[in-house]
């Protein structure tokens, strides 16, 4: 069935939407995103969504194509329209189109920033077949750059990341600095050694995940202890556990890092234990 999907002001069929082969999207990754995911036909964690894009936005001196309120008016009527009950969806703005190519930014007078929305159906979104399993990880170098805090559509090397794990038989990656974790090529990456979650302090090295924010909230809440450092590949695979954090996969459980098995391979407790929390809590505050 053909989606109703958003862009520039109106909804349309999927199949009749367009963007300018000038968008500076399109030809130089000038653009950020978000995804929100829909749990019971309801947004999860909008009100951070909507923050860390302001912030994107604020730190790539990008315009705001309307205003917060409006965008949540829109994730509510592709929700509708879609019928969805379980999926995502998926937020990007660029900086627009100013009818040909330059390194500059256009003026922002004239040129107006493009907004494109879409939805993407996941029924058992929740209870994902995945998360029982757990997560079989290689570490790679990581390559990005320095700006890793901004959510932009720059995802070739992330991209890239999850082939070279899927062509090593595992299901993703995570991403090695001077001998440390930065994060998994689409999460944030933690391990927990007794009581103890340890996950990477916040800076400009990586995403400032929603579901982080909220995950080590429950986590205190539930009286788990929080480490925010950094850890090599060496500790984690001495951890008794690793799980990853994201907006479209919540808590997923890892059960494997470059070969090695955690604990008895299976998902941990405090993994299991974190996504239930977080499943929980997120429906109660779900609008
Ligand atoms: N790090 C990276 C590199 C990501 O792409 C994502 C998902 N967008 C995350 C972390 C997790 O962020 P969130 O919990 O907000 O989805």
């Amino acid at each position: 069935m053909s989606r109703t999907v958003y862009v520039n002001g109106s909804y349309m069929p999927e199949e009749e939407a367009t963007v300018s082969i000038f968008d500076r999207g399109f030809l130089m990754a000038d653009g950020v995103y978000e995804v929100t995911s829909v749990l019971g036909g309801k947004l999860i964690a909008f009100e951070g969504h909507a923050v860390r894009l302001e912030r994107s936005l604020k730190e790539l001196d990008m315009q705001a194509p309307c205003d917060m309120d409006e965008l949540l008016d829109i994730h509510r009527e592709l929700v509708k329209l879609n019928e969805i009950d379980e999926g995502l969806i998926y937020m990007q703005i660029t900086r627009g189109s100013d009818g040909d190519r330059d390194f500059a930014f256009p003026d922002p007078e004239t040129t107006r920033p493009t907004l494109v929305m879409f939805t993407q159906n996941k029924p058992g979104l929740a209870d994902n077949p995945a998360a029982k399993k757990g997560a079989k990880i290689i570490s790679i170098e990581d390559i990005r750059w320095g700006r890793r805090d901004i959510k932009t559509v720059q995802l070739l090397y992330p991209s890239m990341g999850k082939m070279m794990a899927k062509k090593a038989g595992c299901d993703d990656a995570w991403l090695v600095e001077d001998g440390m974790v930065t994060e998994g090529t689409s999460n944030n990456a933690y391990i927990v050694k007794g009581n103890t979650i340890i996950t990477r302090a916040l800076s400009n090295d990586i995403l400032h995940g929603i579901t982080r924010a909220a995950v080590l909230r429950y986590a205190k809440e539930a009286q788990m202890q929080v480490e925010e450092r950094s850890f090599s590949i060496s500790e984690a695979q001495g951890a008794d556990e690793a799980f990853t954090t994201s907006a479209s996969a919540f808590v997923m459980p890892v059960v494997e890092i470059d070969g090695a098995s955690l604990g008895d391979g299976t998902p941990g407790p405090v993994a299991k234990r974190l996504r239930e929390i977080y499943l929980e809590e997120s429906l109660k505050t779900a609008i």
